[in-house]
């Protein structure tokens, strides 16, 4: 893509988001080229905050080499979480074992680094909650939680938070209301919708931080809550979550 024409785009991006009362907005970085971007993005726009992690559909090519660099990179302060890390089994299950063995390398090195853990999880539940149960140590989100009621108790349980994204607002998609009505206030994030939030977050318009919006104002309907009410303790959740305290 044409550099000019990207960074134009992303300007118009990021002005609407703050239109739109967008206070803080997590990218997340999967390789050192979107990681490099983003910091000099944030020199720019100091509200947004970085992220970084091996999505589990690279699993097939992350290599020892990438984990070292994670590991060294980690030690940045401008890095505040690690993620989006987790399993996929929706598209191939072919790399079962190297998502597993991914997953947990990386569980282990944001313990070393007492970062919080941003986790994509999709068609492979059960597995995603026996490896966070087992080796999560640091602060858990799970994000565009896609997963069942009973699925979301055991996670509140573990003291996880929750993310929900533009899915909630589909007509069909009726556990995420649910669980978007449910989860108690306190854990509760939104975020922009995960399959176009990845690998770059501002690729296509339908994904642009500002629309998070609406996924705020469908949630406070949903909870009879004002949107400034949800807006304040959404604040609240995400400091809470990424104060680097565990
Ligand atoms: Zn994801």
């Amino acid at each position: 893509m044409n550099d000019g024409i990207y960074k134009e785009e992303l300007d118009s991006y990021m002005q609407r988001a703050l239109e739109f009362n967008v206070r803080k907005s997590l990218f997340i970085c999967m390789n050192r080229e979107d990681l490099e971007y983003t910091f000099d993005l944030q020199k720019k726009y100091p509200w947004i905050d970085i992220a970084y992690g091996y999505h589990p559909e690279d699993a097939d090519k992350i290599s020892e080499e990438d984990l070292v660099y994670m590991d060294e990179v980690l030690n940045d302060e401008r890095i505040i979480a690690v993620g989006e890390i987790g399993l996929d089994y929706y598209w191939d299950k072919t790399y079962k074992n190297q998502q597993w063995s991914l997953f947990i390398r990386q569980l282990q090195i944001a313990a070393r680094h007492n970062k919080p853990v941003l986790i994509h999880s999709r068609s492979a539940a059960q597995d995603t909650y026996d490896i966070l149960k087992k080796y999560a140590s640091t602060k858990v989100l799970m994000h565009c939680f896609g997963e069942s009621a009973e699925m979301m108790r055991e996670y509140l349980k573990l003291g996880y938070y929750i993310a929900f994204g533009g899915v909630v607002t589909f007509k069909n998609s009726i556990t995420p209301k649910e669980n978007a009505t449910n989860v108690p206030l306190d854990r509760l994030m939104l975020e922009t919708d995960c399959p176009y939030m990845t690998p770059v977050p501002f690729r296509g318009k339908t994904n642009e931080t500002a629309y998070v919006k609406f996924v705020g104002e469908y949630i406070a309907q949903l909870r009879n809550i004002s949107i400034e009410d949800l807006q304040k303790q959404l604040m609240e959740n995400y400091e809470r979550f990424f104060d680097g305290k565990n």
